[in-house]
């Protein structure tokens, strides 16, 4: 069996999702298929905008509800046929239904727990499968809607949940495993379900990490993501004019990428592929012809650095104080402190001197990490052992990442030299003990800067 995903972009409206479907039926001709999908481009974007707008009452949730809704219809009249039609039609109407009484539910409580943002979150995805599980029939492409809350177990936690892999690849055995060869088992991405069958979401992004969840269980030995580029670019192509497209990496490679910002795939993708020995490749909808980028233990890449990512709006939260110096426990206390606020720490740095703790976090957490910790101090700061708690805000952090810098000399001599030939200002460095990832912190106007000057540096020549 083959396992194929299609992102947003790849089932944006009905040309596209035609253009998928012949993807998908020339793999089914030779193979059994199961393909998960997104919900189309923005659909995401606007369910969450709406669910907050009628937490506080705005009634423009109602205009969102309406733009899905004939969005949807759109694409399913331009696809569907016959009596499949009205049957979709329907369909699509009585989830709209049910998302208007949701939000209409957010509306009069004046409140969206992160439990129901979950639930309104995944129906971009329900009406995507929707309709191209019909669009497929149509075309004489057997095929079955799969509601992915079937397949994958997870704990509670709303926007972000835990999978148990043990119970979900039970399931995605169960549900598909033995089904009939030429029957193209069209899987919703991005949501999940608990054991007692509370709804829940993998994290934005998450349909990749939905289909190698499924590839495991289904013990493939590849999955192919699909999407709007060529494959894993040296760095984002959008920022880097002469980025290229990287025939093969490693897994560790595309979850350091992946996790500071590449967002071509999402970092826990990896997790299942490791695990069972899954090859990833991506794919571009756009280009079918293109190889991609295979993604496996170990790459035969010989460059220096394999690529550079980013992640936008972070800040920078230091603590300092000359009393924080040979006083144990601070940073245990700090790190429990955030975790229990919920707070990730993107990237930490601790100066030999231990006169202070830095560490980054997303700008959107920062008042909070900030208020937290001077709450966790309030003793230390009023004896003056730690001096303040010092916020810098609106920042990037850049990371330059490879396997083949483990061991070489001067690598971050040559990064910090491109940096500074261009007179940025660095505000913060770390580097990992596996030497496969040297980041540092520049201030957000600089992220284009400071990202042609490193790729300029170790790629001189472009593609
Ligand atoms: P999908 O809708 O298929 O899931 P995404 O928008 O999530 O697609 O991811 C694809 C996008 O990731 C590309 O259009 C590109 O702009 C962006 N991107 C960021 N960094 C990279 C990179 N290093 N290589 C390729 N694409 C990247
Ligand atoms: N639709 C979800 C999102 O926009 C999941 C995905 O596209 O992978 O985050
Ligand atoms: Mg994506």
């Amino acid at each position: 069996m083959k396992v194929m995903k299609f992102g947003g972009s790849s089932v944006s409206d009905s040309v596209r999702i035609a253009s998928m479907i012949e993807i998908v039926e020339s793999t089914h001709r030779a193979h059994p298929v199961c393909a998960v999908f997104s919900a189309m481009k923005g659909v995401t974007d606007t369910l969450l905008f709406a669910a907050r707008e009628a937490a506080v009452g705005d009634p423009g949730y109602c205009a969102r509800l309406r733009d899905i809704e004939e969005r949807s219809q759109e694409t399913c009249r331009a696809l569907c046929t016959g009596d499949l039609l009205d049957a979709t039609e329907s369909a699509i109407h009585a989830l709209c239904v049910e998302l208007g009484q949701l939000l209409h539910g957010v509306d009069l409580v004046r409140e969206c727990t992160p439990r129901t943002l979950d639930l309104i979150a995944g129906f971009g995805e329900r009406l995507s499968c929707t309709i191209i599980a019909n669009a497929m029939v149509c075309r004489g492409l057997p095929a079955r809607y799969v509601d992915a809350r079937t397949l994958i177990r997870t704990d509670e936690t709303h926007g972000n949940a835990m999978v148990d892999f043990a119970a979900s690849y039970d399931l995605i055995r169960a549900q598909l495993a033995g089904r009939p060869d030429d029957e193209v088992q069209v899987v919703t991405g991005f949501i999940a379900a608990t054991d007692t069958g509370v709804s829940t979401t993998l994290g934005r992004n998450g349909s990749d990490y939905t289909a190698s969840i499924v590839g495991a269980g289904l013990d493939v030995g590849s999955i192919e993501i699909w999407t709007d580029v060529d494959g894993v670019y040296s760095a984002d192509p959008r920022f880097v004019s002469g980025a290229f497209v990287l025939p093969e990496i490693s897994y560790r490679e595309a979850m350091e990428l992946s996790y500071f910002g590449a967002k071509v795939i999402h970092p826990y993708t990896m997790i299942p592929a490791v695990e069972r020995g899954i090859e990833l490749r991506i794919r571009n909808t756009l280009n079918p012809d293109a190889p991609g980028t295979r993604i496996t233990a170990t790459s035969s890449n010989a460059q220096t650095i394999t690529g550079i990512a980013s992640i936008e709006s972070v800040a920078l939260v230091n603590v300092e104080g000359g009393g924080m110096v040979g006083l144990p426990g601070i940073a245990g206390r700090l790190f429990s402190r955030l975790a229990r606020e919920r707070i990730n720490t993107i990237m930490i740095s601790q100066a030999s001197s231990e006169h202070s703790i830095c560490f980054v976090v997303r700008d959107d957490d920062a008042e909070r990490a900030a208020k937290a910790l001077r709450d966790e101090f309030a003793r230390e700061l009023h004896q003056k052992q730690i001096e303040r708690v010092a916020l810098e805000r609106r920042l990037e952090i850049v990371a330059v990442i490879g396997e083949n810098m483990r061991g070489k000399p001067g690598i971050s001599g040559r990064v910090f030299t491109a940096v500074g030939d261009i007179g940025l200002n660095i505000l913060a460095i770390a580097q990992g003990s596996s030497e496969m990832n040297i980041s540092f912190i520049v201030p957000q106007e600089d992220r284009q800067k400071a990202l042609n000057a490193v790729h300029h540096a170790f790629f001189p020549g472009g593609v």
